[in-house]
């Protein structure tokens, strides 16, 4: 009778999930899920303490990530400590902990995740599937690769409503066999199959053929979520996500800042903004609240200690400053002839006119204005050309520009 009861209520639990993922596969947005505490800590020199861990998790909860990659419970006390702090403050996102097809994973999965809810938590299984880890990692053939992650999804099916399986390495495994992996975990109930591109080989064009060829032999791919999931190897993370977005891709891992392994994963801010600017090509970014973008790629700077490179797309230090007086000059009169978009559009402070060799007269009249400092035509021509003698490099900050306007005033009298 137990049993019976069980099968029934099993059979309800899954075809109320299959809702949900029709209904986000309807609904055409796309999802985002962070995987910074995970693979972005994986970057050596990113090391997070729990504590740090659960700041930066309030953050993306804020900002609206669909859900959190928030450790490999199996690796380390330190990370299942930081899921189970996790698990108690974040409110909307699934919590989600990384495991290997083992049985002993899922296990401390569900340890780390008990006290939250059912439908907010989930398990994330990755096994290799490629000739190279097949062969040299695993040394197990395809059958018994295939046999491994199938069994593991159906024990893990047991404990968690959300089950995600990534192949690992998929972008350079058999089509074919991938393809075959693919069907058989969503017939043995996973909620998501992911492509993650380990060593980030692929390209564009690469991404549209392969998951073309992935819809196209995967005959029940509508009854899960499809996730990708690229590194930046190549340069190519972001526009790969973007392909992936038009190939139907319904979830999309990114670490903020795009730190992790190598030359890290696809940033988070950059595919968010990008979809800004194209709706009509890439549909709308599940509640991302673009304003929170630069608040939090700069949180997770300080506390990864991992820099921002002055030059990063969204939150880079230059994005909206300039020292070209053709720049300047179009941006003191309309603010989009020389932007790609406005600085309070990602929760940037302002548009910073930098002073140096560069500058033209415009940006110069318009830094005193601003300093309250009134001077006539032949003092502001003698000021800026003191800013353009000044040594390569440098640049005049308001305490030197008033050093420089009362050197050319009393000069001159
Ligand atoms: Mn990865």
């Amino acid at each position: 009778m137990r049993n019976l009861f069980s099968r029934l209520q099993g059979r309800v639990k899954t075809r109320v999930k299959r809702e949900i993922i029709r209904h986000h596969r309807r609904r055409g947005s796309v999802l985002f899920s962070d995987t910074t505490l995970r693979d972005g800590e994986q970057m050596p020199g990113a090391t997070l303490e729990p504590d740090d861990k659960v700041r930066i998790a309030m953050a993306l909860d804020e900002l609206g990530v669909h859900s959190l990659d928030a450790g490999f419970p199996a690796s380390s006390e330190a990370d299942c400590e930081a899921i189970r702090k996790m698990a108690k403050v974040v409110k909307r996102p699934v919590v989600t902990a990384l495991c290997r097809t083992l049985p002993a994973d899922i296990d401390a999965a569900e340890d780390a995740l008990q006290e939250r809810v059912r439908h907010k938590r989930g398990v994330s299984l990755f096994c290799g599937t490629s000739p190279l880890h097949r062969k040299d990692k695993l040394q197990k053939d395809k059958a018994a690769v295939l046999k491994l992650i199938v069994d593991a999804v159906c024990y893990a099916t047991e404990r968690f409503e959300i089950v995600a399986c990534s192949p690992e390495d998929a972008s350079r495994t058999e089509l074919d066999f991938l393809c075959e992996v693919y069907r058989e975990v969503i017939d043995a109930g996973v909620s998501t199959i992911g492509f993650p591109d380990t060593v980030g080989v692929m390209t564009p064009d690469k991404v549209r053929d392969t998951l073309r060829y992935i819809h196209d032999n995967v005959p029940n791919i509508d009854k899960a979520l499809f996730a990708v999931h690229f590194h930046n190897d190549l340069g190519c993370a972001v526009a790969n996500t973007l392909e992936g977005i038009l190939e139907g891709a319904n979830v999309v891992q990114c670490t903020v800042n795009g730190i992790g392994e190598r030359a890290g994963n696809t940033s988070l801010e950059e595919v968010a903004v990008a979809m800004s600017l194209h709706p009509e090509l890439y549909g709308p970014a599940e509640r991302i609240d673009l304003t929170q973008l630069v608040p939090i790629c700069r949180m997770v700077s300080e506390l990864t200690g991992v820099p921002l490179p002055i030059n990063k797309p969204v939150a880079g230090q230059t994005v909206f400053a300039t020292e070209a007086g053709i720049h300047q000059d179009g941006l003191l009169k309309n603010p989009d002839t020389y932007l790609p978009f406005r600085p309070e559009h990602v929760g940037a402070d302002r548009i910073e006119l930098v002073l140096g060799r560069h500058s033209g007269r415009r940006a110069v009249e318009h830094r005193l204005t601003e300093l309250g400092l009134q001077l006539d035509e032949s003092h502001v021509t003698a000021v800026l050309e003191a800013i353009k003698s000044q040594p390569k490099g440098t640049y005049v900050n308001d305490e030197r520009l008033r050093a420089i306007v009362s050197d050319v005033t009393t000069r001159e009298g």
